[in-house]
């Protein structure tokens, strides 16, 4: 058994060969492990090259599916033979599990489940949906954030496309064509407070003045992050006239550069673990919208950051990995540090090598980022 996709809302796991008695216990820990550090995922178990299974591998399905239900996830079995369909509806399992026949229908299910998450309370804006939230810290309305509209663009699964900015990718409309600047989109901003973040748990969900999701953020953060208020208001005051509208998309490339620059500044009120990826995410993002004379400090920065999460590559998800090592080869080569641009190149392949490709470009699929890394090599003259 391994790994074969890795994606933001599920991991896909091909099962060679037969599932019976004697290679459970191959099987199952590596699954039950899985499972206890990935409570938030959905879970595609590929049958595609399963020739045969057993009562007990039907009672490993079975407990795997109620231990993804327990934590309100799913459990998708991707193309079984004709034999483990029969099988599935001797022991009435076929109606029960959730049966696919491709990775595509998992992205299309797990897009309509985000959706319905945000139906709720985002209202659309033409491509796009505005989010209603207010601020944990703050209590204000005065929130901008969006989300691509799912109904509009190929978002999750498909058309992420390079386009121009070879660093950076960008989001297709399905029914126009045209692209969407997704890094300026993303950020999300309290304009009374300047709380800032890409995650919209930071926030509460509003509907109808009352609030059906309140904020992930626990107590702690928010005094952390209250106390530092004052410096966001700083960096937001030094360089820029804030109106009304100025955080509303389409974001100019200004707002863009201050909305990474405060998101980064509210990371660092993050405990260390786990964020030093975003922190170098956020310093990456701010260098699409930054003035040319900046960008030395600001890839220093980004620079330092992904550092630390290469060394603790553990922490890390292979969809999170692969942006990690292509920022790093990116800011490498902007440092002139070709060893070290080498080197994340190189941890890129082989985690690319680990997985396979997924049906369509997909912004969490580990190859996306890994064949554009290939051709950044390619016309800088790196074609080992
Ligand atoms: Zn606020």
């Amino acid at each position: 058994m391994e790994m074969t996709g890795a994606f933001k809302a599920y991991d896909v796991f091909s099962l060679e060969g037969q599932l019976k008695i004697d290679s459970i216990p191959l099987v199952s820990p590596k699954l039950q492990s899985h499972i206890q550090a990935n409570p938030e995922k959905d879970l595609v178990l590929d049958l595609s090259n399963t020739g045969f299974m057993d009562s007990s591998g039907i009672r490993l399905l079975v407990n795997i599916k109620k231990k993804k239900e327990a934590t309100k996830k799913k459990l998708y079995i991707l193309s079984p033979s004709d034999r483990i369909r029969e099988l599935f509806q001797n022991v009435n399992l076929l109606d029960i599990m959730d049966i696919v026949d491709s990775c595509e229908q998992v992205h299309t299910k797990s897009v309509n489940n985000q959706l319905k998450k945000y139906e709720s309370f985002a209202h659309a804006e033409g491509d796009l949906l505005r989010l209603d939230l207010s601020c944990p810290l703050c209590n204000s309305c005065q929130v901008a954030g969006y989300s691509i509209n799912p109904h509009a663009y190929t978002w999750e699964w498909g058309e992420w496309k390079w386009d121009g900015d070879e660093l950076f990718p960008v989001a297709k409309s399905r029914e126009t064509g045209s692209e969407i600047d997704f890094f300026a989109l993303h950020p999300i901003i309290c304009t009374q407070c300047l709380l800032c973040s890409t995650d919209n748990v930071w926030f509460n969900a509003v509907k109808d003045d009352t609030t059906p999701v309140e904020s992930g953020l626990d107590i702690q953060l928010r005094s952390k992050l209250t106390k530092a208020a004052k410096e966001r208001g700083r960096i937001a005051q030094t360089n820029f006239v804030i109106s009304d509208s100025f955080f509303d998309a389409p974001r100019d490339s200004k707002a863009s550069f201050l909305l990474y620059a405060l998101a980064a500044d509210c990371a660092e009120c993050l405990p260390l673990q786990k964020n030093m990826f975003i922190r170098g995410y956020y310093h990456y993002c701010s260098a699409k919208y930054a003035h040319s004379s900046a960008l030395q400090e600001i890839f220093g920065k980004a620079r330092t950051w992904l550092a630390g999460a290469i060394n603790d590559s553990e922490s890390y998800s292979p969809s999170e990995l692969a942006k990690i090592f292509f920022m790093a080869m990116n800011t490498a080569y902007y440092l002139n540090k070709e060893n070290e641009a080498s080197s994340a190149y190189d941890r890129l392949t082989s985690l690319a090598g680990n997985i396979r490709p997924g049906l369509m470009p997909s912004f969490d699929d580990p190859h996306f980022w890994y064949s554009q890394a290939g051709k950044i090599r390619e016309k800088r003259g790196n074609t080992n």
